[in-house]
C-alpha cells in the first residue's frame, strides 16, 4: 500500500513511535527512525526493522529540541530517499509536578520536543509534499490534547497546542492532497508511562499496582491499556487512500476516557 513512500517517525527508538515505524514498514514504506538511546541498541532496532519488513530503514539521531538538527534530518531523508511523504510527529517527554514547583527547564523542553518540533518537521517537508501532491502528517497527540489532568501543565499545553497545529495545517493544505490529523491515545504501557507509574507511586505513597488500577486505568472506562499495535494500525489507515478525506481530525484511542 505504501510502496515508494517515505515515512519519517520522530521518537521511534521505543514505544509508540517504534510500533508505528514497524506498521508503516510492513505496509511498504521506507523509514527514517529517530530518537535517543544506546547506539548499539538503536542499530539493532534499525537492522531488525529492515530485515523483518524488507523496508529500507535509516536512523538519524536529531535532538528534537534543536531546530537546526531537525532540518538536517529532513534533508538527509530527502537525499537518501528522494522525499518525505509521511511525517509522524511522535517524540515526546513527560513531567508530573505542581504548577508552582514545575521546573522551568522541563517546561521549555516539553514545549520544544512535544510541540515545536512538529512545526519544524512540517514546515520543512510541506514544500516536498506539495510538489508530489500527496502527503500525510500524523501528530501523536494524547487524551491530553482534549482534556486536562492536574500536575501535567506543560504536557497538556503542548498536546492541546499540537492539536491546534494539526487543524491549522489541515486547513492550509486541504487542496494539496495532504492530510493532517492527530491520534489521541489514552494510556499505552511504554517506557514513558512506566516512568510515570514509578514517579506517581512515590509522590502519592502508593504501590505501582495501585497507581495502575486507581490512577491510570481509573481514567479509562475499558480498564485496559491501549496497545502500541492499535495505534500503529490507525496510523497506517490514516496513510491509506481510504483516509484521504479525514483531515483536521483528532482521533481518540483511549478506551472511552474522553467520552466522560
Ligand atoms: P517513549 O518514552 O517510549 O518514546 C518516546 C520517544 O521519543 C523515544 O524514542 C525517545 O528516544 C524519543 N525522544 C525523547 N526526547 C527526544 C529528543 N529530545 N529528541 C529525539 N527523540 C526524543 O514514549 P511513548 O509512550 O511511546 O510516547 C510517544 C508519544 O506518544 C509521545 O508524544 C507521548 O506524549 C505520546 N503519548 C503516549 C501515551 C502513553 O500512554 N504512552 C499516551 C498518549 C500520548
Amino acid at each position: 500500500m505504501l510502496k515508494n513512500k517515505v515515512a519519517l517517525i520522530t521518537g521511534s527508538t521505543s514505544g509508540i513511535g517504534l510500533g508505528i515505524a514497524q506498521g508503516l514498514a510492513e505496509a511498504g514504506a521506507d523509514i527514517v527512525i529517530n530518537g535517543l538511546g544506546d547506539a548499539d541498541e538503536i542499530e539493532k532496532t534499525r537492522a531488525g526493522l529492515a530485515s523483518s519488513t524488507g523496508a529500507r530503514v535509516i536512523y538519524n539521531g536529531a535532538d528534537m529540541s534543536r531546530p537546526e538538527q531537525i532540518a538536517a534530518m529532513l534533508e538527509e531523508a530527502k537525499q537518501r530517499f528522494g522525499s518525505v511523504d509521511i511525517i509522524v510527529n511522535n517524540a515526546g517527554i513527560q513531567k508530573v509536578a505542581p504548577i508552582e514547583a514545575f521546573p522551568i527547564d522541563k517546561w521549555d523542553a516539553i514545549l520544544a520536543i512535544n510541540l515545536s518540533s512538529a512545526f519544524h518537521t512540517i514546515r520543512t517537508a510541506v514544500p516536498w509534499m506539495k510538489a508530489n501532491r500527496w502527503g500525510r502528517i500524523i501528530n501523536i497527540g494524547s487524551a491530553h490534547s482534549l482534556i486536562a489532568s492536574p500536575f501535567k501543565s506543560a504536557y497538556v499545553v503542548a498536546k492541546h497546542g499540537l492539536l491546534g497545529l494539526t487543524k491549522t495545517v489541515a486547513l492550509e493544505l486541504a487542496e494539496s492532497g495532504i492530510t493532517s490529523n492527530a491520534i489521541c491515545p489514552g494510556y499505552v504501557l511504554t517506557p514513558l508511562v512506566e516512568g510515570q507509574i514509578k514517579d506517581t507511586a512515590k509522590a502519592r505513597n502508593m504501590t505501582e499496582e495501585q497507581v495502575i488500577r486507581d490512577v491510570l486505568l481509573a481514567a479509562q472506562p475499558t480498564r485496559q491499556f491501549v496497545t502500541v499495535e492499535q495505534i500503529a494500525a490507525l496510523a497506517v489507515f490514516l496513510c491509506s487512500d481510504s483516509a484521504a478525506q479525514i483531515t483536521g481530525a483528532a482521533v481518540p484511542v483511549d478506551g472511552g476516557w474522553t467520552a466522560h
